[in-house]
């Protein structure tokens, strides 16, 4: 192996991978370097071990980013049937566990292993343990310098995802370069991340972890109707994960835990048939006992029905369809599932993900500011911009 490439890849994740194989099949000599001792370790954990690596109905809405609409290119042009397409070809079982949320049905294994062999058929170089110290811009590429040696491309694409989940090798790596060729870095965030409570709340719904129920979040314009986690001190579960990308770490978040249910009109009906029935008994028929009792204590909801005037059952509605509480905080990069905020899109060409200024620089994956909602989009993010630039660089 000699020390000049045609493409040097840091990061082996999901992205980067991709993009090799991509880079490799059009001839180009590639190389990629991850300093954790195996590639892409997040895919192995992705979807609690059976990775849900796409989302058939990816698109622009199920994106945060400052410019929502960055992604669409890349989307349209390597779309989430097209990575089933070789998820199929390589005869990988899957199954569709809600509308369009596609998962492996054994383990994420085979994905990976599809990744590594899509790699070494397209004569990809993999080198993992090998932790890259600095990029230099040479008058026609970079110097790429490792520990041991000093390797050169004509293209560098940087692959090196976010700050989440840093056991699994997350670093601000490709934030510092972004920075150090002039490219803006957008403010970075823990996302898909638990929400903490904070006293009394976090013991009062601490006591109850475990308990999962379907709710509608809010936070802010964005909502969600996805199961609801209780833990020891935090809200988790989709909806949480969800909320908590769109959370700005101080309004509240507002849950309803009755969706679709007319709880106005229902409790009015049950005052006139059971004048004797209390708020208790009525929440107990959608949710955990455990839940409706608490619910039922910290909101001081007592009595029988009949106590309760109009106005109260108004309120009483407004309030069980409308919770709102204000988060501690987050869980943090520890437990969060992605990195919101990154480099700049505005810095780079949708179509290839080339620093439009530096050429022959890339950037694709987590590490740009393109976050996707919970449900395959961020890893259908890291197939499509990783093949965006695989095309180019
Ligand atoms: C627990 C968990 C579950 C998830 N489940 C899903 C899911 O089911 N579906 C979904 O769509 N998304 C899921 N995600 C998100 C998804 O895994 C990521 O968005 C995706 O892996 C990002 O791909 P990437 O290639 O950009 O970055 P990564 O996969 O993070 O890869 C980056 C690579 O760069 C390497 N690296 C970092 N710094 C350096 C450096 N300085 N030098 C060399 N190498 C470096 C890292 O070791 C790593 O291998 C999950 C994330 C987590 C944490």
């Amino acid at each position: 192996m000699t020390g000049t490439y045609d493409v040097i890849i840091v990061g082996a994740g999901a992205a980067g991978l991709m993009c090799a194989a991509t880079a490799g099949y059009r001839g180009r000599r590639v190389l990629v370097l991850d300093h954790a001792r195996k590639p892409a370790r997040k895919i192995l954990v992705a979807g609690g071990g059976r990775c849900n690596f796409t989302h058939l109905d990816s698109g622009p809405e199920h994106f945060l980013s400052e410019n929502p609409r960055f992604c669409l290119s890349a989307l349209q042009r390597y779309p989430p049937l097209a990575f089933l397409e070789l998820v199929e070809r390589y005869g990988i079982g899957y199954e569709e566990r809600e509308p369009g949320r596609l998962f492996c049905r054994e383990s994420s294994r085979p994905i990976l292993d599809m990744l590594l062999t899509e790699c070494r058929r397209a004569g990809v170089a993999i080198r993992a343990g090998t932790a890259v110290r600095g990029i230099h811009p040479r008058e026609a590429g970079f110097a790429v310098a490792t520990a041991t040696e000093t390797l050169h491309a004509e293209s560098l694409v940087v692959a090196t995802g976010g700050l989440a989940m840093p056991k699994a090798g997350a670093s601000g790596f490709g934030y510092a370069v972004a920075r150090q060729f002039g490219l803006g870095v957008r403010p970075t965030r823990p996302a898909l991340v638990p929400l903490t409570l904070p006293p009394p709340l976090s013991d009062a719904l601490g006591a109850l972890a475990g308990i999962s129920v379907p709710v509608r979040i809010r936070c802010g314009d964005a909502a969600f109707e996805e199961d609801l986690l209780l833990t020891h001190g935090s809200l988790s579960g989709p909806a949480a994960l969800q909320a908590s990308s769109y959370w700005d770490g101080a309004a509240p978040v507002s849950v309803d835990w009755l969706p679709g249910v007319a709880v106005r009109d229902e409790l009015a009906e049950l005052r006139a048939r059971h004048p004797k029935a209390g708020l208790q008994r009525y929440l107990a028929g959608y949710l955990p006992r455990r839940l409706a009792r608490e619910l039922c204590r910290l909101d001081g909801w007592r009595g029988p029905l009949q106590g309760y005037s109009n106005t109260d059952l108004d309120a009483t509605a407004a309030r069980l369809q409308d919770w709102r509480l204000t988060p501690a905080g987050t869980a943090g990069y520890a437990r969060a599932e992605v990195t919101a905020g990154g480099v700049d899109t505005g810095a780079l060409s949708s179509k290839t993900m080339a620093a439009r200024e530096v050429p022959g620089l890339f950037f694709v994956g987590e590490v740009v500011d393109v976050t996707g909602h919970l449900g395959g989009h961020n890893l259908q993010w890291a197939w499509a911009s990783g093949v965006a630039a695989g095309r180019a660089a």
